[in-house]
């Protein structure tokens, strides 16, 4: 299987985290997202670990938390010790009621407005990503009427292509965000941001893109980011505290798709930093990671009741089900590839057929998987699986068609709980006046 938490029980059964999926089905009702919350923990110590002992004492584990974003994730957050990313008003309110204590929180996205920096401010976020010049003397002016003297990094693009979909690469040159090295506009807002008596430059942020595969990413991004944070030192006196190197990580969503070491892959990126800054002769700048998908995909799974089941002959076949791209529009945005598999055996014969899963919107374009192979003795009423959903489904989920969306059910421990309770049409209607 794709991740260790799926297997099969005796009778065949599909199983996550150790519990059947057909009776999570019954007992929650479908769709339903699910989130093995005892591996969610296991990746943040994965992470926390692996930078522990490659960079001792001085470094940050960031959860993205757009890749998912309700109440209950941020305590766990908290408990495990995690830093947040956060990119928008939402979110941080969000954490706030969770409890999670802001002055660990890096608060992102290439346009914050100035009610969203008012907003973050008054509530304590300590480290703002500044994404260009015009947002950093936003934040100056914000800074400057309250008498404080705001932390920040500026986010830098260092020109690297990370050979991921397009939609998810953000490390290029024209990319909408950052500040590029190439073209010496790093360099100037560094000089600005030096000048400006209510910022506290702490250093530098890049993130290259998301579901990354290739191993030496982390490093070239180092690699760039160290050669220009010496430059600055050199020319300016400006000495890195903070190098952020941002998330991505790719996770499985199909066999023919590696699995990342993160442990292994972390230690060849510390080996590679402590050698080029002592090459470079600049202290050790504390290192920040900020995983996101990585930390939550393979803790995820949605579970759907099938539908109408479509034979049209000589064509293809659908499936369709009682979700889609309300609930997970990654196929209709990047295409993405996912596992989909009946939750119960179904063994009336040992037949396959090929079938588009489909969603019940009104759009061709809600598909959740195209030629999947599935039992051909499929019927309405059967539960499918989708796998990898926990990053990227229910924090990217829309009402379109007036869908209300699922429930968060977390899984630990051998029992269930609900974390968001399923939206219901009364809630869809709440803010018609
Ligand atoms: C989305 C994002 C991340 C997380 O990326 P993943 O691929 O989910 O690990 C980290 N940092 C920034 C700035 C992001 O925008």
């Amino acid at each position: 299987m794709i991740c260790e938490n799926i297997g099969f029980d005796t009778n065949g059964d599909l199983t996550f985290a150790g519990q059947n999926t057909a009776e999570l089905a019954v007992k929650y009702g479908t769709p339903l997202y699910l989130l093995d919350e005892d591996r969610i923990r296991e990746r943040c110590r994965t992470y926390i670990g692996a930078m522990a002992s490659a960079f001792p004492g001085n470094f940050r584990v960031l959860y993205a938390s757009k890749a998912s974003s309700f109440k209950r994730i941020y305590e766990i957050m908290n408990e495990e010790g995690m830093g947040i990313d956060v990119v928008s008003r939402g979110e941080i309110y969000t954490a706030i009621r969770a409890g999670f204590p802001l002055e660990k929180a890096f608060f992102h996205s290439n346009n914050k407005t100035d009610a969203d920096i008012a907003f973050a401010m008054d509530n304590g976020v300590g480290f703002f990503v500044v994404d260009n010049a015009e947002e950093l003397y936003a934040i100056e002016r914000e800074a400057a009427s309250r008498s404080i003297k705001q932390k920040i990094l500026l986010r830098l693009t260092p020109g690297i292509d990370p050979h991921t979909y397009a939609a998810i690469s953000t490390g290029q040159v024209d990319s909408k965000f950052g500040s590029a090295i190439e073209t010496g506009q790093a360099e100037t807002i560094t000089e600005e941001a030096l000048g400006l008596s209510h910022i506290e430059l702490m250093g530098y942020h890049c993130h290259v893109g998301s579901q990354v595969f290739d191993s030496d990413v982390f490093i070239r991004a180092a690699d760039v980011m160290l050669d220009f944070s010496a430059q600055m030192n050199k020319k300016r006196g400006y000495l890195t505290k903070i190098l952020n190197l941002g998330g991505g990580y790719g996770v499985r969503y199909i066999e023919s798709q590696p699995t990342i070491d993160i442990s292994a892959n972390i230690a060849q990126v510390g080996e590679f930093i402590h050698s080029k800054v002592s090459e470079l002769g600049i202290p050790m700048p504390q290192i920040c990671m900020e995983p996101g998908r990585s930390i939550v995909a393979d803790a995820g799974m949605t579970l759907y009741t099938v539908g109408t089941v479509k034979r049209i002959p000589g064509y293809k076949n659908y499936v369709s089900v009682d979700g889609g791209m309300t609930d997970n529009v990654r196929y209709a945005m990047y295409g993405a590839p996912y596992t989909i598999l009946p939750a119960a055996k179904i063994c009336v014969n040992r037949e396959k057929m090929t079938a588009d899963v489909v969603g019940r919107c009104c759009e061709s374009g809600d598909v959740l998987q195209k030629d999947v192979v599935l039992p051909s003795a499929i019927k309405r009423g059967d539960i499918l699986a989708c796998l990898t959903t926990g990053a990227y489904h229910y924090s990217m989920a829309s009402n379109y068609n007036r869908i209300p969306r699922p429930p968060v059910i977390m899984l630990s421990a051998g029992s269930s709980y609900v974390a968001v309770r399923r939206e219901t049409e009364e809630d869809i209607t709440a803010l018609d006046i």
